[in-house]
């Protein structure tokens, strides 16, 4: 069966139980689930059915509207692949405040607003749903940008801080709210690029997490070779500061989730997450990494860095995403000459993470309450997998070792049935002004295009609900009348 005609069939029927399917690139995701979890499929218990009926009932036909009228705007490759240059240049010439009214309907989509009133908002609509809460923080940085001052650096640890305190302070224990942060804000970027290289030629990474850990912990040093002084002085500051941030989302019974972000600078991101598990996950897993599946090298590192924990006696948490940066890493690979890190294709990308998934969900299992993760993602075979596989390892929804994850203002379609199915079901909300949030709008828009097979399920579940809408209400004016 084509791509389109399930996804008809799914908006006919409101219901999201697929028979192993073919994906839009004619590969069958469900052909890689373990065969006992193939078992597990014809006795699906009927919590596992995704209705999809009903799910925007709670909308307004205004927000309704804005929201097909901005995916419909996200299928033009031209906008999409120049947007960010449109922004920038739209800022130019209208100015700001004119650009941000012309753009609403995008930032109203993917952005929670930028002051406490409207975040509060946001999370209570989240709420009524079911759904948790991700902040999502905007602060980023990349190679040949300027390199941020200490000062800067400081600053965003402390806006970090703040946007953690609003969440807590409008959201209570029980929703289990979440910090999502990108150490390219935190950190100087060429002292990660540099940092990578150096802890990607360590033969012995546990040792050397335990290394990094221990110098958190105790405000000690660990010696980066190839380090300048000044350049050890920062990186011994920024280890403190995702400390302290790390530390008070312990305090505050939030988890952190470290983004994951470029091949360049990945390397050092993770071997400082695992030393923050170590130092903070001793009795739940407060501190989460991210494994990009679109990267060929994914399913053993993932491997390697959960058996690191283990050994450390840490527990372990994990975000598992396809990844974000494909075009952009392919680019850089093509430039050096070498060979790319990304997959070949998509069908390449999706045997990653369902081995991601697999390898993880069985953790688990085993060691339920020490191993957490998240499936984050838009793409419904792979959220179905997970059920799948969760329910043959016999893992309740409720269980605090499996949580999924979509991003605000993408695939409520899934979110909400998860939510209502008693799932762990978060949102990613981003937060802040619009000038902080152009790049973030640019790369949701890219994105959508990219997971055309959602968006074009999401786009007809809308647009069936606006047309039920209307019929309702025309019947409505005959009974008047
Ligand atoms: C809660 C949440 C947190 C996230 N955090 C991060 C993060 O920290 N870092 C990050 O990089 N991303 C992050 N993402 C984004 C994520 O990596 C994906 O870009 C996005 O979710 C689309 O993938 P999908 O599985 O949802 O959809 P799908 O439509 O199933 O997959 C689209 C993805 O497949 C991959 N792909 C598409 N075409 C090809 C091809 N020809 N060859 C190889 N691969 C291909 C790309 O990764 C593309 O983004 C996050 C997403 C969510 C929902």
């Amino acid at each position: 069966m084509s791509g389109g005609g399930r996804i008809s069939r799914l908006v006919r029927s409101g219901s999201c139980l697929l028979p192993a399917s073919r994906t839009r690139h004619g590969c069958s995701t469900a052909e890689h689930v373990h065969s006992t979890a193939e078992q597990a499929h014809s006795t699906a218990p009927a919590e596992l059915q995704l209705r999809t009926e009903d799910v925007f009932r709670s909308r307004s036909v205004r927000d309704l509207l804005r929201a097909v009228a901005v995916y419909q705007v996200c299928a033009f490759d031209r906008i999409v692949d120049n947007s960010l240059q449109l922004l920038r240049l739209g800022e130019q010439l209208l100015g700001s405040r004119l650009l941000q009214r012309l753009v609403s309907p995008f930032y109203r989509q993917f952005v929670a607003g930028s002051d406490r009133q409207q975040l509060e908002r946001t999370v209570t609509a989240l709420r009524a749903d079911g759904i948790r809460f991700m902040m999502t923080s905007m602060l980023e940085a990349d190679v040949g940008e300027q390199a941020a001052s200490e000062e800067q650096l400081t600053a965003n640890m402390e806006e970090a801080l703040r946007q953690m305190m609003l969440v807590r302070d409008i959201t209570s224990e029980e929703d289990q709210p979440a910090i999502q942060t990108k150490f390219t804000a935190h950190m100087d970027v060429e002292l990660l690029v540099l940092a990578s290289r150096v802890f990607s030629a360590s033969s012995e990474p546990t040792a050397l997490v335990e290394r990094l850990a221990k110098a958190m912990v105790t405000s000690g040093q660990v010696i980066v070779p190839g380090m300048t002084r000044q350049q050890q002085k920062q990186w011994d500051g920024a280890a403190l500061r995702l400390k302290t941030l790390g530390d008070a989302c312990a305090q505050h019974n939030m988890s952190l989730f470290v983004d994951g972000e470029f091949t360049y600078t990945n390397p050092a991101i993770s071997w400082i997450t695992l030393a923050l598990m170590t130092a903070l996950n001793q009795h739940r897993a407060v501190v989460r990494g991210t494994y990009q599946c679109y990267l060929k090298a994914t399913p053993s590192n993932l491997e390697q860095e959960y058996s690191i924990t283990r050994q450390l006696g840490a527990c372990f948490g994990a975000k598992l995403v396809r990844g974000a940066y494909m075009a952009r890493e392919r680019q850089l690979a093509q430039k050096e000459q070498r060979p790319s890190p990304v997959c070949e294709s998509y069908e390449e990308t999706t045997a990653n993470y369902t081995r991601a998934v697999e390898f993880a969900l069985r953790r688990v299992a085993e060691d339920e309450g020490r191993t957490q993760i998240m499936v984050a993602t838009h793409n419904y075979d792979s959220i179905v997998h997970a059920l799948r596989l969760s329910a043959m390892l016999q893992l309740t929804p409720a269980s605090s070792g499996l949580s999924f994850g979509q991003i605000y203002g993408m695939a409520d379609y899934l979110t909400i049935p998860l939510a209502r199915s008693g799932h762990r079901a978060y949102k990613a909300v981003p937060f802040g002004e619009f000038s902080t949030v152009m790049p973030y709008l640019s790369r949701r828009a890219a994105e959508s295009r990219l997971i055309q097979q959602g968006v074009r399920l999401e786009r007809q579940l809308l647009l069936k609900e606006l047309a039920g809408r209307i019929s309702r209400r025309g019947r409505a004016r005959e009974v008047v009348v």
